[in-house]
């Protein structure tokens, strides 16, 4: 055996003795991994897991608003998720005289909760496969993009039929990169309304210094409640509506956990790419996440300076200043630990493996002699594309907000060039328009006018071409000049000058909008990427699709030994592993719980994200946790376990053996957040709030004992 093949020997075999990696589809749970399950410690049978003639835990799965996951405990459909899941929703309902951010917000009474408009809930009824049906028609001849259109209209029409057929929703996804599609027959409920949320300095203790690292101490739960019809169907949001009733709410365990104990968390992890080449990891280390992890400390820079200054402010860009802090510092952590571990070796010793066996097989060697240095290739060619796209994304719709407001006003610019557009339908436009200002509510065009100044030297200079501006920029104007001059002049920084300028709109005054600045300087971005870019990008990207496709299945039947779930897309999934610390570095080691002793250790009062409330530190003080203590009359704040979580997993219930519920997942450590490239099951573990603490909260802080009621609870396994 040669070095590099004995070396991933030994990796491939090390990462099969512990079978916690993977994110497992449930519909087939029990064939998938039924077994290893009940060797760890899953002491259900796995159909009460999934199942679609019964109820099932499933059933109370939720996919909470499309990006995180959430779980009903009750019969009146409360539903628990993360602090940080319902942030915006939190931060909408918070005014300078009723800071529930600051302070926390609980609903006494049904009639107190508060709805959310446009936010949804989403419960899966029924999986399945229908790959033959989509891939119908279908083989190696195929070209890429009759491959792709095929399948789009296939799935169309699959989609269409089930709609029909079951009066669900439904949608179907891609698997094992387009090597499988299953099918999701969905319930989605609109009527979501927010019950209750600790003060952030609970639900977001440590705040962005201690996200993404353990030990922590954060109470990361907010509750809600999803209201249907009186006949218990989904409904938009109405007076008359009433809690709904589902067909299955999870039991809470009051033991909670011990070390080694099984842990499953079922969710919605969003994405990973666990089987990418060598080439497409060196590519994200060495260009992509630098490049976004610089454009996002620019305007980190600017807004956590304006957000430390001013009250409003801190209220009005809480969930923009948490949405572009989470993913930079992900970045920053997964980055460090892709080196760490040796990532490129990791995968470049698969590849070399891969070789090895492939050209001992004839079959296989005609096949596959080229794969890996095509994708190689295209993953070359695809680069400078790519970087424009990241610069587009970190931009254009992470930077400066400006630029997508206008976009909104390129409709009235083309309702006016129109002629068959009447003057009525176009002050109808106006009139609707005026009422639809809400963006200004969390909107300082100061603070806006200081990012895109941080910003605009890397996004112009950088990597893109120097004549993209070439509408907006003047002969001769230095950036910064520019930019002063686009919120100077534009109609767009301020609701002000927008409502003035709604309220004088003539049908020829199109022309004006069509030279403020700030609207050029989005369609000359917003023309570059789509004329320019995008159709480039998208040639090649069908080219690396199909060859990833390929690489996956040849992967699966190379290397058998290795695992292979497929990776996250957003769909449910399930995990499992066991609760255990571990040594993050050399030298250290870390336990596999905190408490609140911890949360007592970290406070200082002249550190906002460390303040600790007055109430708290009396229920500390007088250890006054009830019931809610652990049996060493601890107050255990967190936990974590080994389950291979990715972004979308926050607000996951976490089970215990008996499908009882111990936890809600919120984030992993810092050493974790490369497992969305490379999971390591002696580093990577997910952290999860007690329950317990939940409960604590609700009850002795919030004195909303009445929703503890409301649920099942489990004194002794
Ligand atoms: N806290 C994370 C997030 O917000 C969850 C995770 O990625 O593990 O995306």
């Amino acid at each position: 055996m040669s070095k590099i093949t004995a070396f991933i020997f030994s990796f491939l075999l090390s990462a099969q003795l512990f079978a916690t990696e993977g994110m497992w589809v449930p519909n087939k749970i029990a064939e998938l991994v039924g077994p290893e399950m009940k060797t760890m410690g899953l002491k259900i049978e796995p159909s009460a897991l999934y199942a679609i003639n019964q109820s099932s835990i499933k059933d109370a799965v939720v996919h909470f608003n499309g990006g995180c996951t959430s779980v009903l405990v009750s019969g009146q459909a409360l539903l628990l998720t993360n602090h940080h899941c319902g942030y915006s929703q939190i931060q909408k309902h918070s005014t300078l005289e009723n800071n529930y951010l600051k302070d926390g917000f609980w609903a006494m009474k049904l009639s107190e909760e508060l709805a959310n408009p446009g936010m949804d809930a989403t419960i899966i009824q029924e999986i399945r496969d229908v790959t033959d049906e989509v891939l119908e028609g279908i083989s190696v001849e195929t070209k890429e993009a009759d491959r792709n259109e095929q399948i789009l209209a296939k799935a169309k029409e699959i989609v269409a039929k089930i709609e029909e057929e079951t009066g669900y929703s439904a949608y179907i996804k891609p698997f094992y990169y387009g090597n499988q599609y299953l099918l999701f027959i969905t319930e989605v409920f609109q009527d979501v309304r927010l019950v209750g949320a600790p003060p952030s300095s609970i639900g977001k203790y440590g705040f962005d210094t201690d996200n993404w690292v353990w030990p922590r101490h954060t109470g990361d739960f907010s509750v809600f409640r999803i209201y249907a019809s009186p006949d218990n169907k989904p409904a938009e949001y109405a007076e008359e509506n009433k809690p709904y009733q589902p067909k299955h709410f999870v039991p809470v365990n009051l033991q909670g956990v011990e070390k080694d104990d099984f842990t499953l968390v079922y969710g919605f992890p969003g994405t990973t790419q666990n089987y990418i080449p060598e080439a497409e990891v060196k590519n994200i280390l060495e260009v992509i996440n630098p490049m976004r992890i610089k454009m996002r400390e620019a305007s980190l820079d600017v807004i956590d300076a304006a957000m430390s200054k001013d009250e409003l402010t801190k209220i009005q860009y809480a969930a923009k200043q948490s949405r572009i802090s989470n993913a930079y510092k992900k970045w920053i952590g997964q980055s460090k630990g892709l080196i760490r571990h040796r990532a490129l070796e990791k995968r470049d010793s698969i590849e070399q493996l891969f070789t090895e066996r492939i050209n001992a097989k004839p079959g296989w060697k005609e096949k596959y002699r080229t794969l890996i240095d095509e994708m190689a290739k295209m993953e070359a060619l695809a680069l400078p594309f790519n970087i424009n796209r990241n610069y587009l994304i970190e931009f254009y719709y992470m930077g400066p907000e400006i630029l997508r407001y206008t976009e909104r006003y390129r409709e009235l610019v083309s309702m006016c060039q129109d002629e068959s557009v009447s003057d009525e339908a176009i002050e109808e436009w106006i009139a609707e328009q005026k009422e639809k200002q809400g963006f200004f509510d969390n909107y300082n065009a100061q603070i806006d006018e200081d990012i895109m100044k941080t910003q605009i030297g890397f996004f112009v200079e950088d990597q893109q071409p120097l004549d993209l501006l070439k509408n907006v920029r003047k002969g001769g104007e230095s950036l910064e000049e520019m930019v002063e001059r686009v919120y100077e002049d534009s109609y767009f920084s301020s609701r002000e000058k927008v409502m003035e300028m709604l309220d004088k709109f003539k049908r020829k005054h199109y022309k004006k909008i069509m030279e403020d600045p700030a609207f050029l300087m989005a369609l000359d971005i917003y023309n570059h990427y789509f004329v320019e870019v995008r159709p480039q990008l998208a040639a090649l990207s069908s080219k690396t699709d199909s060859l990833q496709r390929v690489w996956m299945a040849a992967q699966m039947k190379v290397l058998p030994e290795r695992t292979y779930s497929p990776d996250a897309n957003g769909t449910l999934r399930i995990t499992f592993g066991k609760v255990e610390g571990y040594d993050p570095f050399d030298g250290a080691s870390y336990a596999y719980y905190t408490t609140l002793e911890g949360v007592m250790e970290k406070e200082d009062p002249n550190n906002p994200e460390y303040v600790v409330p007055e109430k708290l530190k009396q229920l500390y003080e007088a250890k006054d946790y009830g019931r809610y203590a652990h049996n060493t009359g601890e107050m255990r704040v967190a936990f974590v376990a080994s389950n291979h979580t990715s972004g979308g997993n926050s607000g996951s219930p976490v089970f215990d053996g008996n499908g009882n519920l111990i936890g809600l997942n919120f984030d992993r450590t810092w050493e974790s957040t490369m497992s969305d490239i490379l999971f390591s099951p002696v580093i990577c573990r997910n952290i999860s709030v007690d329950i317990r603490y939940v409960l604590f909260i609700m009850d002795k802080y919030a004195g909303a004992g009445h929703l503890v009621d409301e649920m099942t609870l489990v004194e002794k396994n």
